[in-house]
C-alpha cells in the first residue's frame, strides 16, 4: 500500500526546541550501548535489522531507561536485535492489509463515522515492533493542496462526524502545518471530533507546545488525543509533566499500548502502567494484540496469555483503567475484542 505523506516543514518554522530534541535523537547503536553501559550487548544487535529499520531514539526516551539492564522495558522497544532476522511462518510484510478500505490518496475509510488520514509518514522514535517498518511512504504528495481529493471524499459523505489524524506520526508536522491542515478539516460542516494518534507526547514530550495546545483547544473540532506507551517507566518525568499539560488543557487522552513479549506481558507491567496513566489523567483505551508483521515475532505473546493477563487486571483495578484488549481483524466493522 502506498501512503502520503505531508513532510515536516522545518524550514517554514522557527527551529524550535523539538525539533532540535528530534535532530539530537539518538542514531547510532555504539553510542546508545555506550550510553547504557551495555557495551556487552553488541553482539546480540544486529547491523542487517538497524539497516532494514534504522535505530532512532529521542535522548528523552533514553534517559528513562535504567543504565546497565539488558532486559529493560524501553530498550527492548527500540534497539534493533539479530531475532528480527529470523523468519516466522505468519509474519508477513503487510499485516493489516488496508488497502482496500483507501478512499482518497492518505484517506482510509474503514469504520462507520471515522475517517483515518495518514498525515505523515514519519516518527521520532523506530519501534522495532511497528508494521510502519515495511511501508513505502516515500514518493507520495507532500504539499497541502494534495490533501484535497481527501477533503473532497470527507465533504461527499456526511456520515463521517470523526476524522483521525494517524502516520507515521501526525505530530511530525509543524505546528504551522499542522493548523493548515485542521484549518481545512473544520470547513466540512459534519465533521465533529478530530483525534490524534501520536507517540510523540510518550517520546518527545517537548513536541507537545503551547501552541500546539492552543490548535488543539481553540478548533471547532473537538479534539482527542491518543498516546501510545507500553510501560510505566515511560510515564515519568517530562512525560508524565507533559501529559498532564494536555489532560489540564481539557483535552480527552487516551492510551494505547500493544502487548509485547518481554517489555509488557505481566500483570505487574500492565497494572503499573495503567495506574501510572491514569494517575496523569489519561485513560487506558486498547491493549493491542500484536500485528503480525515480518520481523515481529519474538514480540508476539499467546492471546491465552493476553486473556488471562487481563483477567486479572480486573481484580486490581478500577473498571476504568482496565484496557480493551483488542485485534485486527481485516474484514470487521471495529476492532476485535479479544475475550
Ligand atoms: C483503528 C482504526 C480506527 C479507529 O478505531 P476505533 O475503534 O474508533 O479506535 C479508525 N480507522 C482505521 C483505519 C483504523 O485502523
Ligand atoms: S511511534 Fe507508532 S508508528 Fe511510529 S514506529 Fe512507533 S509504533 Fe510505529
Amino acid at each position: 500500500m502506498s501512503i502520503p505523506g505531508v513532510d515536516a516543514q522545518v524550514s517554514s518554522d522557527v527551529l524550535s526546541d523539538w525539533h532540535q530534541s528530534l535532530g539530537n535523537a539518538i542514531r547510532n547503536p555504539i553510542e546508545l550501548l555506550r550510553e547504557l553501559r551495555l557495551e556487552s550487548l553488541a553482539d546480540r544487535f544486529s547491523k542487517e535489522a538497524a539497516s532494514q529499520f534504522p535505530l532512532m531514539v529521542p535522548r528523552s526516551f533514553l534517559a528513562r531507561m535504567t543504565v546497565g539492564n539488558p532486559d529493560d522495558p524501553l530498550l527492548r522497544q527500540i534497539l534493533p536485535l539479530n531475532d528480527e532476522l529470523q523468519s516466522v511462518a505468519g509474519f508477513v510484510a503487510d499485516a493489516v492489509s488496508d488497502s482496500s478500505f483507501r478512499t482518497a490518496p492518505g484517506l482510509l475509510h474503514k469504520y462507520h463515522g471515522r475517517a483515518l488520514m495518514i498525515a505523515a509518514g514519519s516518527c521520532a522514535v523506530n519501534c522495532r515492533y511497528c508494521f510502519r517498518r515495511h511501508y513505502p511512504y516515500g514518493d507520495e504528495p507532500r504539499r497541502l493542496d494534495d490533501w484535497e481529493p481527501a477533503l473532497e471524499q470527507l465533504r461527499a459523505d456526511s456520515s463521517i462526524s470523526e476524522l483521525l489524524l494517524s502516520g507515521g506520526d501526525p505530530l511530525m508536522l509543524t505546528d504551522a502545518r499542522l493548523g493548515q491542515l485542521i484549518e481545512r478539516l473544520e470547513t466540512v460542516p459534519h465533521l465533529k471530533r478530530l483525534r490524534i494518534h501520536s507517540r510523540l507526547p510518550i517520546v518527545l514530550p517537548d513536541r507537545v507546545t503551547g501552541v500546539l495546545l492552543e490548535l488543539l483547544t481553540q478548533s471547532r473540532l473537538t479534539p482527542i488525543v491518543v498516546v501510545h506507551s507500553n510501560h510505566a517507566a515511560e510515564v515519568v518525568a517530562d512525560c508524565e509533566a507533559t501529559l498532564r499539560r494536555l489532560v489540564r488543557a481539557g483535552i480527552t487522552v487516551l492510551n494505547q499500548a500493544v502487548l509485547l513479549r518481554g517489555v509488557n506481558d505481566s500483570v505487574d507491567a500492565l497494572a503499573d502502567l495503567s495506574e501510572s496513566l491514569i494517575n496523569a489523567g489519561v485513560m487506558p483505551y486498547y491493549l493491542h494484540q500484536l500485528d503480525r508483521v515480518a520481523g515481529t515475532a519474538h514480540f508476539e505473546v499467546d492471546p491465552a496469555v493476553g486473556r488471562r493477563l487481563i483477567a486479572e487486571l480486573r481484580t486490581r483495578l478500577p473498571g476504568y483503567a482496565v484496557p480493551r484488549y483488542v485485534q485486527e481483524i481485516a474484514g470487521e466493522p471495529h476492532k476485535t475484542i479479544i475475550e
